[in-house]
Formats: C-alpha cells, structure tokens, sequence
C-alpha cells in the first residue's frame, strides 16, 4: 500500500499534488490500513499510515447528519494503536469500498487530465462511454458517476449508493468511480490493479479531451463492442499477466 501510495504521487503523473489522494489496503475482515490526514502520497511513510477498525467506520455510513467534532472523535477511535495520526475523512469511503467482493486494496487520486472532464460538462459520458480497448480492460466497462457531494460523511454515504446501483444494473463490482468536480477512485485485488486502472483512466481522460478538441464529440465504442472487449478471453489472460 505504501509502494502503491509512492506510484500513485509521482510528481511526472499528474495524479495528486500535497497532501491530495488517499490509498487503503484490506489487513483483515476487521481491520484495513489508510492514508493518515495531511501526509503527502509521494513520501509516504509508515508513520503516515492508521491501521482502522472498519466496525468503528462503517456506522458512520447509517444514521442522520453528524456534527465535525462527533465525526473527528469516530475517526479517532477507530484507530488500532492510539499513537497514530488521525485517518482522514475519506478514510470512511475507502472503509466502505474495502468491503466489497474481490476488493483489497483502493487509490484515490485527483489527476489533472480526469479533473479536466470531471469539471465540464463531459463528466457523465466520460463515466458511461469508452473510446479503446485497454480502457475497457483496466477500467471496466463503465465507471461509476457520483455528482458533486460535499466531501466526508454525506460524500460516503452517495459513493454507497452509487455504487450498489451499478452492481444492482450491471451484476459487477466497479472498477473506477469518478466524483464530479473532485476526483477518481480506483478499487482492485491487487495494488497493480489500482494503479492500473488509475494511469489508464488518466490516459482515456487526455484522449478525450483531444478528440473532442479535434472536433465534435468523440467517436465512441459502441455497446457491442465494449462488451465484446470485456468478454474476450486473450483479454482475461493479460489482465491475469498483467496482475489487475
Ligand atoms: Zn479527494
């Protein structure tokens, strides 16, 4: 997760700058290890880190609005060990995600070139639309879309449910989700996964944005043919290569 966390904040990436992004790793059923508030991903260390407990974050996801301070003190004590630095915020969506089928592992990043379209009106055909077959490989057929949310808790709590949405349309677990005028989640088994899904959804996003510069809107695959691409079996075989 930390060598995942070193990828994802290479400054030539254009993924996040700072303090942006946040990547997780499932340790347990009971615990998973998160990006701790303020560290940067670039120069993470394990002192940067909190190990949680998904039974103290999870909760947050039910129940009505919850003050900052009641939601600081949740973050607090969902830590294993009282000496690590407070998880961030975000820390309650990686929680969530962590708990789905075949998910170890989560990268939050707010790259340039997704931002770009995820701040235009692009944004929701860039979710649903795909435009060359290693698109559809390391990102799926289709990327969740989550509009604009205030970040923390209520942010979570709309990732949920866009997300149990797509699995209840399209009978599988997502592999990106974009969060309109923010950023994009990448979820897999593997760190390779992650990173995969994060570098090429930054390249689909530039190409895009060319296309559309170049004139009109893109040329899109069709539906047949993302379909087509998603269940072709020299395409399972590189992914399982490729380790994503
Ligand atoms: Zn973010």
């Amino acid at each position: 997760m930390i060598a995942l966390s070193h990828e994802l904040g290479r400054g030539e990436r254009n993924l996040a700058v700072l303090g942006e992004g946040n990547a997780s790793a499932r340790l347990s059923g009971r615990t998973f290890v998160v990006k701790a508030s303020g560290s940067s991903l670039a120069t993470l260390g394990k002192t940067g880190v909190a190990e949680c407990r998904f039974d103290r974050l999870l909760p947050l996801l039910d129940g009505g609005p919850r003050g900052d301070a009641a939601v600081d003190e949740a973050l607090l004590a969902a830590r294993v060990d009282r000496a690590a630095r407070k998880p961030s915020v975000e820390a309650v969506f990686h929680a969530y995600l962590l708990t789905l089928p075949g998910v170890n592992f989560v990268g939050h990043t707010h790259p340039v070139a997704v931002n770009k379209l995820l701040c235009s009106r692009h944004a929701r055909t860039f979710a649903s639309r795909r435009l060359f077959p290693d698109e559809i490989v390391c990102c799926g057929t289709e990327s969740v879309f989550v509009p604009y949310t205030d970040p923390g808790i209520r942010l979570a709590q709309v990732i949920r449910s866009s997300v149990v949405a797509y699995i209840g349309r399209l009978g599988r677990i997502p592999r990106v989700i974009l969060l309109a005028n923010h950023g994009f989640i990448a979820l897999g088994a593997t760190p390779e996964s992650v990173l995969a899904a994060t570098l090429m959804g930054a390249k689909a996003a530039e190409i895009f944005a060319g296309a559309a510069a170049i004139g009109g809107a893109p040329r899109f695959l069709t539906r047949a043919q993302v379909l087509r691409i998603a269940g072709r079996p020299d395409e399972h075989y590189r992914q399982r290569i490729l380790g994503i």
